[in-house]
């Protein structure tokens, strides 16, 4: 079994001084880094197999076809979906924000009447209830917002607890016979905390509600398995969990997705189409999967999930819990909070602190001097951090290459600023 150090090893980009010293990486949450089977497993596939999938006669054509749908039955395997036998329930799409859009569009066709009797169980009207939280990343809280103000429903939202928790436990006043769509993150952006989903997914079904989980910071380090769970749609980045840019994923209950109206129109995605009559579309996941994909980003994303599978996502998880225990030392120096759980046995991935007095770009770049990368700001959820009282906080977020060294790296930074900053 590979250890953590040599697999560090894998990743080019952290062999590298940054002002002088090594780089720590602690910016996984933004975006993860690349190991090399990755990087070269999209090389390959332009050097050796570059074609349009689903369609063409050709050899090249037919193989990367094969390689594309190996890839999605990698990514199916590893969230616990569906991959073969006309059971496929991954969608392919350009990334999380664009699976939550694609949700929310295809619901909002539903509500127009789009898709007949089946799409029914999608559609809203004023007065149904759409549930969010206040933990959630912008792209859960927009598109559901919009959606709410396009069909007159009511957007509604859990709160959170004192150290930014999802209030599970209000599943069954919050979640009414009025509402029909959940959406809610699996693990906090901002706080790190792994939310209680199992009461929420709960009453969501018990109401005939539709439940949407934000899985973008859960299947980078937590072994998800979405048919245990229960959940009917969930959307993740590829470039999160150290695939490429550009590509993501929705999972999707195959009776959902057959019965769910498509978002985006064109090539590739329709049986028949005229001039003078309605198009007739294709099965999912095509019927989904408008446009030409990108497929190289989609064959090294399922090198991506492989290569994951292989170090073991249980294995993966107690690794990042030792880089969790350091870095929530933050919590110890004095002036410094963190915004998020102080214990380590519901959260994962993520720490926000702020350190008082001291604005989080000023921090930043003192410990960016010192070749750590942190991220600064609001991490898109704004939400989360008005309920903290700040506008914005320092993120620091691990990943699969990160040693405890790394984090007490980031907490030695962390002790100078204000002593620095007076
Ligand atoms: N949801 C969460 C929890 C995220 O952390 C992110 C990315 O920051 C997103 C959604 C959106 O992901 P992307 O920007 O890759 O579409």
């Amino acid at each position: 079994m590979t250890d953590f150090a040599t697999i560090r090893k894998e990743f080019p980009i952290l062999d590298q001084r940054i002002h002088g010293h090594p780089l720590v990486y602690l910016d996984s949450a933004a975006t993860a880094q690349k190991p090399q089977c990755v990087i070269d497993a999209e090389a390959e596939f332009y050097r050796t197999i570059n074609a349009g999938v689903h369609r063409g006669a050709h050899e090249l054509a037919a193989r990367s076809t094969m390689a594309f749908e190996e890839a999605r039955a990698k990514m199916a395997r590893l969230v616990g979906a569906n991959a073969t036998e006309g059971g496929e329930e991954i969608v392919v799409t350009s990334g999380a924000t664009a699976g939550l859009n694609l949700l929310a569009t295809a619901f909002g066709n539903a509500s127009l009447g789009r898709g007949g009797a089946a799409a029914k169980r999608f559609a809203l009207k004023p007065g149904d209830e759409i549930v969010v939280s206040k933990a959630e990343h912008h792209s859960v809280l927009l598109p559901f917002q919009e959606l709410a103000a396009r069909t007159g429903a009511i957007l509604k939202w859990f709160d959170l607890d004192d150290e930014g928790r999802i209030r599970s436990d209000s599943a069954d006043e919050v979640i009414t016979e009025r509402t029909r769509i959940v959406a809610v993150t699996h693990v906090g952006n901002t706080t790190g905390a792994i939310t209680d989903i199992a009461p929420i997914i709960r009453r969501a079904h018990e109401v005939g509600a539709v439940f949407v989980l934000d899985a973008c910071q859960s299947v980078p380090h937590l072994k998800v398995d979405f048919h245990a769970l229960d959940v009917d749609f969930a959307a993740w980045s590829a470039h999160k969990m150290y695939g490429p840019t550009g590509v993501g994923f929705l999972y999707g209950r195959r009776d959902l997705l057959e019965a769910l109206p498509p978002a985006n129109f064109g090539g590739s995605m329709v049986e028949l189409a005229w001039m003078d009559q309605e198009a007739q579309y294709m099965e999912p996941p095509a019927r989904f999967e408008a446009g030409t994909q990108p497929v190289a980003q989609v064959v090294a994303a399922g090198v991506a999930a492989d290569w994951l599978m292989n170090i073991g996502m249980e294995r993966l998880e107690a690794h990042e819990k030792t880089l969790t225990d350091e870095l929530l030392k933050l919590g110890d120096i004095e002036g410094v909070r963190i915004l998020g759980p102080r214990d380590n046995e519901h959260r994962i991935g993520t720490v926000a602190f702020e350190v008082d007095g001291v604005h989080p770009h000023d921090v930043g770049q003192f410990i960016d001097a010192q070749g750590i990368a942190i991220r600064v700001g609001h991490h898109c959820a704004q939400p989360v951090h008005r309920h903290f009282g700040v506008y914005a906080s320092n993120r620091a977020s691990s990943g699969v290459y990160n040693a405890v060294e790394d984090a007490q790296a980031l907490v030695e930074a962390v002790k100078q600023v204000r002593p620095f900053f007076g």
